[in-house]
């Protein structure tokens, strides 16, 4: 195997029973995008193991694979733009989020050919101004209550929650509150109030409600390094780790160019490794220099740009590493994630989330 991702199960584990004990809520595990990349199914029966009651997901074949593998959890799919199958998703159990008048028309209508009522999750925009009613609200208390639908949920999202103290935060709450009032007036009452994710269940109980949608701090990783801290400051443990066999050791004398373009040269006689991951495997391009491995007991940092499949790294001249050693890419004793994300200018989420499925994932 010339590269994997090792999947610490036991970590996730550990980061769900440590969330729950600092909420009174039901835990909402996020498994979108095949678990932030750590694995749908594996990552989903592990949380359900260690305490979380309910699962949520972007998309629809997200959902319908999770009830595939037997998962009986409740579960919400809250990305289902019109055109999906929702009579598939109503006959699976699979709750859905109602963004719109024209979303509650579909879910009906798919309700009445499955001959079932749908489960639903009324979606309010408070000020992310992403997914959610806004503008319709008045139009849509009209139908709502008429509507042969069963209103499960009512939930938002915040926008800077992962920014402590930011006033945006209180002006979305109130807003929701308002909203739930409203919606109670016409005769809705929701059992499941749900607003917060990982960065409001870690700052802001007082919006914890019924249910807290977890996804990045399952993970074991920080929202927000810079305003929330890393995440061992969070007390969570990362899940992932990615290893890459070396492919090739060569010395190489000083001034030597590396790579696409010859970004950069050698700048005296070295010891180069070139690592069998590139920018189709989810490694980011513009990391030279910023990031790199951990091998033969040291840091050997990147040099020249990222290829598709392949990436160079500087051992240094006295280097004893050879072709077939293993090198932790990402994570463990390695570049951390954080730092890879640093080093590219993103954030956590979108190192996890890229790495690529031909990169199996290996659990323990
Ligand atoms: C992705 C997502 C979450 C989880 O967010 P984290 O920051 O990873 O905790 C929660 N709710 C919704 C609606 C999401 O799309």
């Amino acid at each position: 195997m010339r590269a994997f991702v090792e999947v610490d199960l036991k970590a996730i584990a550990k980061n769900i029973k440590w969330i729950k004990r600092g909420t009174k809520a039901e835990i909402l595990a996020v498994v979108k995008a095949d678990a932030y990349g750590h694995g749908l199914i594996p990552v989903a029966k592990t949380a359900l193991k260690a305490g979380a009651t309910w699962l949520g997901v972007a998309l629809l074949e997200e959902a319908l694979l999770l009830r595939k593998a037997k998962i009986k959890a409740p579960l919400i799919a809250w990305l289902t733009p019109p055109g999906e199958d929702l009579v598939a998703a109503i006959k699976n159990d699979i709750q859905l989020a109602v963004p719109s008048v024209a979303h509650l028309k579909l879910i009906e209508a798919a309700g009445k050919k499955a001959k079932r009522t749908p489960k639903v999750h009324i979606e309010v925009d408070t000020g992310m101004t992403r997914g959610g009613l806004l503008s319709e609200w008045p139009e849509f208390l009209k139908v709502i209550s008429k509507s042969k639908v069963d209103v499960i949920g009512f939930w938002s999202h915040f926008a800077r929650a992962d920014e402590p103290g930011q006033s945006s935060n209180t002006a979305q709450e109130k807003l929701f509150n308002k909203r739930l009032l409203e919606l109670m007036n016409v005769g809705v009452i929701p059992q499941y109030i749900h607003f917060a994710n990982s960065a409001a269940t870690l700052t802001i109980p007082a919006v914890h409600n019924q249910i807290v949608r977890v996804g990045i701090a399952m993970y074991g990783l920080s929202p927000d390094v810079v305003h929330m801290g890393s995440s061992k400051d969070l007390g969570l443990t990362p899940a992932m780790t990615v290893k890459a066999v070396v492919h090739l050791v060569k010395d190489v004398p000083k001034g030597s160019p590396v790579g696409y373009g010859a970004t950069e040269k050698t700048k005296s006689d070295t010891k180069l490794a070139i690592i069998s991951m590139g920018y189709s495997d989810g490694i980011p391009r513009p990391t030279s220099n910023a990031a790199g491995v951990f091998v033969g007991g040291k840091r050997a940092p990147i040099i020249g740009r990222v290829s598709m499949d392949q990436f160079v790294v500087d051992l240094g001249k006295n280097s004893r590493v050879k072709a077939g050693d293993i090198a932790t890419v990402i994570g463990g004793k390695g570049y951390s994630i954080d730092e890879w994300a640093s080093a590219a200018g993103t954030i956590n989420y979108e190192i996890v989330t890229r790495i690529a499925s031909r990169v199996p994932r290996i659990y323990s």
